[in-house]
């Protein structure tokens, strides 16, 4: 991709940042870190990563300033994400771009900025590592280097977190991929009163397709029983392989009811749906469904899985390819 088309290509970049998926997430030690070797090596009072959404700047780590967010139109990484050199200014007041921001004209009165754009593997700039200080001053090269550095690894962070959560074999999420996706839904239930449902789901005795067909076979299992609950399910769900032949469905906005019934849903296109697992040979496989919905005794990931794992234990015990709810 050319990088000036990058740059130019607004909705693009802002696919980037989504994809990224870090947009309203928790503070997390590694960015904070990273914020504060800034501060010292470079000796400023306020450091920051911020990503550029579209009408705001979202930090995802910030140190010396008490925010989370502000508007784009009061920020100065929105001017950093626009170029690919680092955006230097030494003396706010001087500069009309940024002279009439409240963060310059009240607390905490910015005078001297040093950003350098946060560039995804794909070329897009989706914010950026700033170094600010209350006294006007001029960054070294030797400092904007440390600060260019520090924009790599934030970036690398951040994309390794993604690939981290994705499970190579199926493209569902990863145990922990799950469980940070389910915490946030269960916390965003509790908050806004909503309610949503988990859906654990373990194939009906995979030890024989692996001893029959081979580990290849029980693979290509694992593959099309993911796709086929993706292709199930609505767009808002989530799906996780939690571990070996056991998945989870995380359904938002679903009572007990349509969760029921979503289940029985999954169990009948899985049961319908023959896998290849020899050139000339295709079998069936069936899968057993535990339904746990969210209620406010739950309050981390793990117990509301754990509430679908017994109804689980009792479709096995009850004769297995079938749906029970907690
Ligand atoms: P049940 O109906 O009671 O669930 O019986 P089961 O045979 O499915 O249950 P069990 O837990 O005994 O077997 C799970 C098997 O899944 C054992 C393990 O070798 C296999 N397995 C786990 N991960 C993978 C994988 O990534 N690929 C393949 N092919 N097999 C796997
Ligand atoms: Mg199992
Ligand atoms: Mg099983």
């Amino acid at each position: 991709m050319h990088a000036q088309t990058a740059l130019a290509d607004e909705p693009a970049r802002l696919a980037a940042l989504q994809r990224l998926a870090i947009l309203d997430t928790p503070r997390e030690e590694a960015f904070d870190n990273v914020v504060n070797l800034v501060r010292t090596v470079l000796g400023v009072p306020i450091s920051a990563v911020t990503l550029v959404d579209k009408d705001r700047q979202w930090f995802k780590a910030i140190e010396g300033i008490d925010a989370t967010e502000t508007p784009r139109s009061e920020s100065f990484c929105a001017y950093a994400i626009q170029q690919h050199a680092p955006l230097l200014i030494p003396d706010a007041t001087q500069d009309p771009r940024v002279a009439d921001y409240p963060a310059v004209l009240q607390d905490p009165h910015v005078r001297a900025y040093a950003g350098v754009p946060l560039v995804t593997s794909d070329g897009y700039n989706v914010g950026a590592l700033c170094a600010v200080d209350t006294k006007t001053r001029e960054f070294t090269d030797g400092e904007l280097d440390i600060l260019r550095n520090f924009a790599r690894i934030v970036v690398n962070e951040m994309e390794l977190r993604r690939i981290a959560e994705r499970d190579q074999l199926t493209g569902a999420l990863t145990r922990r991929g799950f469980i940070e996706k389910a915490n946030q839904e269960i916390a965003r239930c509790h908050r806004y009163g909503r309610t949503a449902s988990l859906v654990l789901i373990d194939v009906d005795h995979f030890k024989s397709v692996n001893d029959t067909w081979g580990h290849p076979a029980g693979d290509a299992v694992l593959r099309d029983l993911a796709a086929t609950l993706g292709a199930a399910g609505r767009s808002a769900d989530v799906l996780g392989r939690l571990g070996g032949e056991e998945f989870a469905m995380m359904l938002p906005e679903t009572g007990v009811g349509e969760a029921l019934a979503a289940a029985e849903r999954f169990r009948a296109a899985i049961e319908a749906r023959p896998i290849v697992v020899a050139p000339t040979r295709t079998i069936a496989v069936t899968a057993s469904f535990g339904i746990a919905t969210l209620d406010h005794s739950v309050t981390v990931a793990e117990e509301w899985i754990a509430r679908a794992d017994g109804p689980l234990y009792e479709a096995k015990r009850g004769g297995r390819n079938r749906c029970v709810v907690a």
